[in-house]
């Protein structure tokens, strides 16, 4: 497993010692499920969507760091767009992730782009992209808060 030292850059280390946007969002009118059972990682992504915005996300969940780094830092780059914008954010982060190539525009997304040289993390690192663009497709959900 060693070779996978070189996947754990400074912004994916940051992201997975200090998840941001954590834990259950109680406001949320949108909430999808991913389930990654290849590497064992689930990420639930909670969204408030407001008007055409996503007003608030958080996602929720366990697996590898690279499944959790990548869901983390994920919230922090949809948070105030729109589903379009959302949707052009993860092509890039998609192509980023298959080919190793970095935008210069694109910061810390661009953390990920070790990932292409283990097809296998693919998966884990689109993860909660994926979750975050179903709540977007979805119906509105009413999440339970207990
Ligand atoms: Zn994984």
């Amino acid at each position: 497993m060693s070779d996978l030292t070189d996947l754990y850059q400074q912004v994916i280390l940051d992201h997975n010692k200090r998840p941001r946007n954590r834990g259950k969002l109680p406001t949320a009118n949108r909430v999808a499920h991913g389930d990654n059972p290849t590497c064992g990682d689930q990420c639930s992504v909670y969204l408030r969507l407001d008007g055409d915005r996503v007003a608030e996300i958080s996602f929720d969940g366990s697996g590898c760091a690279i499944s959790q780094a990548s869901a983390s830092l994920m919230t922090t780059q949809v948070k105030g767009k729109t589903p379009a914008e959302i949707e052009a954010l993860f092509k890039n982060f998609h192509h980023i992730v298959t080919t190793g190539e970095m935008p210069e525009d694109i910061s810390d997304i661009a953390a990920f782009a070790g990932v292409h040289t283990f097809p296998a993390r693919i998966k884990c690192a689109t993860l909660g992209w994926h979750a975050a663009l179903n709540a977007l497709k979805g119906d509105p959900t009413t999440v339970k808060t207990e």
